[in-house]
């Protein structure tokens, strides 16, 4: 395990530990045609298997009906190595939140859930294993940063998801992911490449990808600046999400020990340019702690330093992490942060907290495990 990195440093470099397998996912749409092309087949091939992974969402080559029996075999053994092993499979609210705890090639454990909703299904997903931002209330950054994911590691997440709800393996009947939060373990623009690549093959429409719509797929960050203006110049419009958790340097510095490289004005800064560019609402969330962060002159703050920008506030319940004081703001203390943002005419809404029983909600089934 790597050791957490000194706060304010930042870590763009995960500690290299071997890369898994390359994986037909690792590629995009020419890449795959190139790869396939090195085996001795005709580049169409790529294309047809890729309709069948993503878009049929058909891992079972017996099934590949449109591809001969020995070029199938080829393909699954050059470029489609399993990259996860389920080791623990959750479920709560009646089966529709589902949490998959995942053992990578090297050992290293990730996880993902599935949120079954009457309108939607969102994946929340893991971009790195572990985590190096090591803010103090979230479970993942108690262990360090592991390494980055490949860009196949987090596409096959998603995937596992979508192949279960097709399969009709969750309550509710069989659906599709219409939404893809990079809210699991890890800093996605932490792992830049690999997280712009994987959204790509989210997004981009068959053979490319699955075709999942840039709107519902939102990349959530402690507020790497540089790395959020590249974001804006992708040409993507995902949504973004900026965990601000405090309106200033002093308390945030130790809630998000980044922001002492990148600090509170400078975030919302490059998050409004976000919004410009992209015309996008950008999301800021703010984890609710009690005697923390919830305070009225907090909320006040917060108040007018969004009032008036396209942004919407996310408040989450802090989920208790094992060993930490810190719980969550009271019923009234967080009833009053609400009124205070929306006298202001900001837009907040409180979120569910799914599969808290699951420890789901904060990279809790993979500390406890490790
Ligand atoms: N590294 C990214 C993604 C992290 S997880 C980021 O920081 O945005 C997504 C959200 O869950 C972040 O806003 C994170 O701060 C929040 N979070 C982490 N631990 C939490 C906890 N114990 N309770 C509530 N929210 C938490």
């Amino acid at each position: 395990m790597s050791t957490p990195p000194v706060p304010g440093e930042l870590v763009l470099e995960a500690p290299r530990r071997g890369r898994p397998a390359r994986h037909l996912m690792d590629l995009d749409a020419a890449g795959r045609r190139a790869a396939v092309t090195e085996l001795g087949l005709p580049g169409f091939r790529a294309d047809q298997v890729s309709r069948q992974w993503l878009t049929r969402l058909s891992d079972d080559p017996e099934q590949w009906t449109d591809v001969p029996a020995a070029a199938r075999q080829t393909i699954v053994d050059a470029l489609l190595p399993t990259l996860l092993t389920p080791i623990k499979v959750i479920a709560c609210d009646e089966g529709q939140t589902v949490k998959s705890l995942w053992r990578l090639h090297d050992g290293s454990l990730i996880e993902s859930v599935l949120m079954r909703y009457p309108d939607r299904v969102t994946m929340c997903i893991s971009s790195q294993a572990g985590c190096g931002m090591n803010c103090p209330f979230c479970a993942t950054g108690q262990g360090g940063l592991q390494r980055n994911l490949s860009t196949a590691e987090i596409v096959e997440q998603v995937l596992a998801g979508a192949r279960a709800l097709e399969r009709d393996q969750i309550a509710g009947g069989p659906g599709r992911v219409s939404n893809i939060v990079f809210m699991g373990m890890g800093e996605p623009l932490a792992n830049y490449g690999s997280v712009i690549e994987s959204i790509h093959r989210i997004n981009d429409p068959a053979p490319g990808g699955m075709g999942i719509g840039a709107r519902g797929i939102t990349v959530s960050t402690v507020g790497l600046v540089p790395r959020i203006r590249d974001l804006a110049n992708e040409g993507i419009p995902v949504t973004l999400a900026v965990s601000l958790h405090a309106p200033d340097d002093e308390l945030r510095d130790t809630l998000v020990p980044i922001n002492t490289r990148y600090p509170v004005e400078e975030v919302l800064d490059a998050a409004w340019e976000y919004a410009d560019r992209t015309h996008r609402r950008v999301s800021i969330e703010y984890a609710l702690i009690k005697g923390v962060n919830d305070q009225a002159f907090r909320a006040e703050r917060l108040a007018r330093m969004l009032e008036g920008e396209l942004v919407h506030v996310n408040l989450i319940p802090l989920n208790p992490t094992p060993g930490s004081a810190w719980t969550a703001s009271l019923p009234r203390d967080e009833a009053a942060f609400v009124r205070i943002l929306r006298n202001r005419g900001v837009q907040v809404t409180v979120r569910d907290t799914r599969g808290r029983e699951i420890d789901g909600a904060c990279g809790q089934l993979a500390a406890t495990q490790a």
